[in-house]
């Protein structure tokens, strides 16, 4: 998954062109910057590559999380719909925006499944936060359908799967409102950065707004500018745009060098009857990033993930079992801890988190391995793999 992999000095030379002129600020002051806008480059790629209105860029994937909630109306006493596995960041960009993380079941896509949506929808419900995770999507047309009937906001954090798409369609761009994150690790790296992704005026208004202290970006003097609504900081500086700008380049590249180097480790894997795969409901818009499967069982995965460990295969992730991606090991959030009192606490009848229970995930999660693809493998390096698998899959 990770662009860093191909850092080369085509991001120098984009933060150099920043650096001569010495301003790194995104918005205005046209005199001083010889026009270099790399945010507004950025954005517009975006826009043309995944086909949507509008890209808002941030300062990371979580200040596009919280943006997209508040750009999109989301806020205080409103509940979200979330998946067990995600990352921490799913759930603390709903509860620092004053809203109530509700959380629902996954299925073998390892995204929200429609019963799982359906099951827990009340009459607070004002969205969905749906988590394309490690790079690919779940059954789309089902959960749009589900969102539109029952009057919900469809927000898809895309976050790790820049360029997946669906039936065409660029994932982050099917509901009302999308994130992408570009932080060290993500298929396209910023160093840290993220994007708001639209097809809503409103939405889209909103954040640009939100995301910079309520300026309506009217005119060429900051100073004289309006402030329709009150904001924060969450802007991108053109230093982090620029090394956007050399990454989103060689995105197509990036594509292609996961999907093949992911094809030769299914294909092997394929030969193993233990083994089967994580549903991809458009399996041609997967962006390839990691290979998740499935054993027969919890026991059998544990056995796995340890033999592979011992034959020196990196990028093994169980994800039930760290602490990263699923809720089952997050105590902190499973108490809502912060270091000042949430704005959850005052909401009398909130969920007890200790008390959330997702037995279809867990019996999912527990039995699923997930392999990051790296874009710098040799042939040498997946010959490795494939022989590896050999000294640890059942025939
Ligand atoms: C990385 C990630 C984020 C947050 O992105 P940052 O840029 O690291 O803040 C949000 N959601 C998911 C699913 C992620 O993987």
């Amino acid at each position: 998954m990770p662009g860093f992999e191909i850092f080369d000095e085509s991001e120098k030379q984009q933060i150099n062109e920043v650096m001569e002129q010495g301003f790194t600020f995104r918005y205005n002051f046209d005199g001083m910057r010889n026009g270099v806008w790399k945010a507004r480059e950025l954005e517009g790629m975006i826009c043309d590559t995944l086909n949507v209105k509008h890209a808002h860029l941030v300062s990371s994937g979580t200040a596009a999380l919280t943006t997209a909630l508040a750009a999109a109306g989301i806020g205080a006493g409103d509940e979200v719909i979330v998946p067990p596995f995600t990352f921490v960041a799913s759930v603390e960009a709903i509860v620092l925006a004053g809203a109530i993380p509700v959380f629902a079941e996954i299925d073998e896509t390892l995204t929200l499944s429609p019963q799982g949506i359906r099951a827990v929808i009340t009459p607070r419900t004002k969205a969905v936060n749906f988590v394309h995770m490690c790079g690919s999507m779940g059954h789309m047309d089902e959960i749009k359908a589900i969102c539109d009937e029952h009057n919900l906001i469809l927000l898809e954090d895309a976050c790790q799967a820049t360029g997946a798409t669906y039936k065409g369609q660029s994932l982050g761009t099917i509901g009302q409102v999308g994130t992408l994150s570009f932080d060290s690790v993500k298929t396209i790296s910023c160093g840290e950065g993220g994007a708001v992704l639209t097809n809503d005026e409103t939405i889209y208004n909103n954040a640009h707004m939100y995301s910079d202290h309520g300026h309506d970006h009217i005119g060429m003097d900051r100073g004289a500018e309006g402030h329709p609504i009150m904001g924060a900081n969450y802007r991108i500086s053109e230093m982090n745009a620029a090394v956007g700008v050399a990454q989103w380049k060689k995105l197509g590249r990036i594509l292609d060098i996961q999907r093949r180097n992911k094809k030769a480790l299914k294909d092997a894997l394929s030969q193993y009857s233990e083994v089967s795969f994580r549903v991809l409901p458009d399996a041609e818009g997967d962006n390839a990033g990691f290979l998740s499967f499935f054993l027969p069982d919890e026991t059998r995965a544990r056995e796995v993930v340890k033999a592979l460990g011992e034959q020196k295969v990196p990028g093994v992730f169980y994800w039930y079992g760290n602490n990263w991606h699923y809720f089952k090991n997050w105590t902190h959030i499973q108490q809502m801890k912060g270091p000042a009192k949430l704005p959850i606490e005052l909401i009398a009848d909130r969920p007890d988190y200790t008390q959330v229970k997702t037995p279809q995930s867990d019996a999912i999660m527990s039995r699923t391995i997930s392999m990051l693809i790296n874009l710098s493998w040799s042939e040498a390096d997946i010959q490795q793999r494939i022989d590896a698998f050999a000294n640890v899959f059942k025939k």
